[in-house]
């Protein structure tokens, strides 16, 4: 099976391409065209699985077939557990929008907020973030959420074995409820099923 019969358009497998890629892998098989057809997932996959392109490529697939609402208004979010994990992924999702050409961001803690904030008042169509960090900026007015249509827990797992359940809940509390939601996590523990439960809907389960 290649990216292209999964569904992708033709500038995604331009840079999928270039990204030296040639046949998706198992999560991306599964994840990238029910995404796509807009289900909220929750998939169980592990790091090295190819989980970050599983999610970033239907997302900037549905994000560029979308209209775009307003300038400066952020249409998908992804949370990472941690700042390293949150640059990671905003450099895979600049790689694959090489050709969509959308406006991405990143912002974590352990850093100035100045200049987080600055680049927000630019605009981003992609923030990736941690929690802390995200809470801080919005309660300092430089972010809003008012067109969020996709929302990403990368690692979901991971940001409750560091303790991030409060910040997510109150970050979910300032999403809109109609949107997409892709949950990803190593591991299907009783507290993810039930993180799952509060924040996606009638979800499709995928695992690898
Ligand atoms: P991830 O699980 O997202 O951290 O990805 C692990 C590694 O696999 C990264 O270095 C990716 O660049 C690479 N990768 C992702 N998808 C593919 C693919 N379909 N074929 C080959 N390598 C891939």
């Amino acid at each position: 099976m290649s990216f292209d019969a999964i569904g992708l358009c033709d500038e995604l497998l331009q840079a999928v391409q270039e990204q030296g890629y040639n046949t998706p892998s198992p999560i991306q098989l599964k994840a990238i065209p029910l995404a796509l057809s807009g289900r909220d997932l929750m998939a169980v996959a592990d790091t090295g699985t190819g989980k970050t392109a599983g999610f970033t490529l239907p997302m900037l697939q549905l994000l560029a077939n979308g209209t775009k609402p307003q300038p400066k208004q952020i249409r998908a979010l992804v949370l990472t557990p941690t700042r390293e994990l949150a640059a990671q992924v905003a450099e895979n999702v600049k790689n694959y929008n090489q050709y969509i050409k959308l406006s991405v961001a990143a912002v974590y803690g352990g850093v100035r907020i100045e200049p987080q904030k600055a680049q927000l008042l630019e605009g981003a169509d992609v923030l990736v973030a941690t929690p802390g960090r995200l809470i801080d900026l919005y309660q300092q007015q430089a972010v809003s959420f008012d067109q969020l249509e996709i929302l990403v827990l990368d690692e979901a797992d991971r940001m409750l074995d560091l303790g991030f359940i409060d910040e997510i809940s109150h970050i979910q509390s300032l999403l809109p409820k109609t949107r997409q939601t892709l949950l990803f996590s190593a591991t299907f523990s009783k507290q993810i099923k039930s993180l799952a439960k509060g924040m996606l809907n009638n979800p499709q389960l995928i695992e690898v």
